[in-house]
C-alpha cells in the first residue's frame, strides 16, 4: 500500500475532479475526458495493454483496450480511471510532458509494484469511488460482502477497485489476498489490518483457506465463512491462533483465479 498521507493526497484530488465533472451520481472518465480536451479511442490491441496515455505536442490521447472487456464495463471504466490518474497527478503529467515517458501503457491486474502505477490504481478507485459518496453510503452499515456488492453495483466499478478503495476508509480493516493457480500471487492490507503477512507470501495457498480448499478440491463458497487468524497469518501469537476473520471468494475458473477478501467479525 502506499503511504498513508499519499493516499489522503491522491483521493482528495480524484474527489474533487468527481465533484467539478461528475457531481451527481457515477463518475464517467469519459466526461471528465472530453471536459479536459483528452482524446480517446477504445479498440482491439491485442495483449500490449489495458490502457495507454500517449502526449504528443502537449495534447493528451488515451487508449482502452476492449478486447479483454467492454467500454463501460467496470474493468474498462477502471482502466480509463487509471489512464486519468497518469494525466492528473502533477508528477506523472510532467513526466510525459518532459518526454521521460513518453507513453505509459498499463495493466488492470493490480499486481503492479511500481510506484506510478500503485498511484494511478488508486487515483483510479478514488475517482471512480470518491470518498464523501463512500462515506455517506457506508454510514451506520455492518462491513460484509453484501456492502461490497451493493457499492460495486452503484459506482460500476469491479469488486477490487471497491475493496481497494474501502481499506483506506477507515470503515473497517480489510486483506486481499490475489491467487493464480494455487499460489499467492498479490496481496494488500488496509494500514490498521491487525496482520501485515501471510503464511506463504507468494508461495502456495494455505490449505485450511477457502482458496486453499478450492485448488484442492475444485469446491467453491458462495458465502463468506468463518476462518481463523492461523489459517491465513504469519506471526501470530498463541493466544490469538483462533481469532476470528471471514473470508469470502471471488473466482474464475478460466484464468484459475481466486480473490480473497479476509477482514475481522
Ligand atoms: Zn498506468
Amino acid at each position: 500500500m502506499l503511504p498513508k498521507i499519499r493516499e489522503a493526497e491522491l483521493s482528495e484530488l480524484a474527489e474533487t475532479i468527481a465533484d467539478i465533472y461528475c457531481p451527481d451520481g457515477i463518475v464517467l472518465p469519459e466526461v471528465i475526458a472530453e471536459r479536459k480536451k483528452i482524446s480517446y479511442c477504445y479498440g482491439s490491441y491485442g495483449g500490449a495493454f489495458d490502457g495507454l496515455i500517449e502526449q504528443e505536442h502537449n495534447s493528451f490521447h488515451i487508449f482502452i483496450n476492449i478486447q479483454k472487456s467492454p467500454a463501460e464495463s467496470p474493468r474498462s471504466r477502471f482502466t480509463f480511471a487509471h489512464e486519468l490518474g497518469h494525466y492528473f497527478i502533477d508528477e506523472h503529467r510532467q513526466a510525459l510532458l518532459n518526454g521521460k515517458t513518453p507513453s505509459h501503457p498499463s495493466f488492470t491486474n493490480f499486481s503492479s509494484k511500481n510506484l506510478v502505477e500503485v498511484e494511478a490504481d488508486y487515483f483510479a478507485s478514488s475517482l471512480l469511488l470518491p470518498e464523501t459518496r463512500i462515506k455517506r453510503d457506508c454510514h451506520k452499515k455492518k462491513f460484509n460482502f453484501a456492502l461490497i456488492e451493493e457499492l460495486a453495483r452503484k459506482y460500476n466499478t469491479s469488486i477490487t477497485a471497491t475493496v481497494i478503495k474501502l481499506m483506506t476508509i477507515d470503515k473497517h480493516p480489510i486483506m486481499l489476498v490475489c491467487s493464480i493457480a494455487g499460489k499467492i500471487k498479490w496481496f494488500k492490507f488496509s494500514h490498521d489490518f491487525p496482520y501485515k503477512w501471510l503464511k506463504k507470501p507468494y508461495g502456495t495457498v494455505p490449505k485450511n483457506t477457502l482458496a486453499g480448499v478450492y485448488f484442492k478440491t475444485g469446491e467453491k463458497f458462495d458465502e463468506e465463512l468463518p476462518i481463523t487468524a492461523n489459517d491465513w497469518f504469519e506471526n501470530v501469537w498463541d493466544k490469538d491462533v483462533d481469532r476470528s476473520f471471514f473470508e469470502k471468494c471471488i473466482y474464475s475458473d478460466r484464468n484459475q483465479f481466486v480473490l480473497s477478501i479476509i477482514w475481522e467479525e
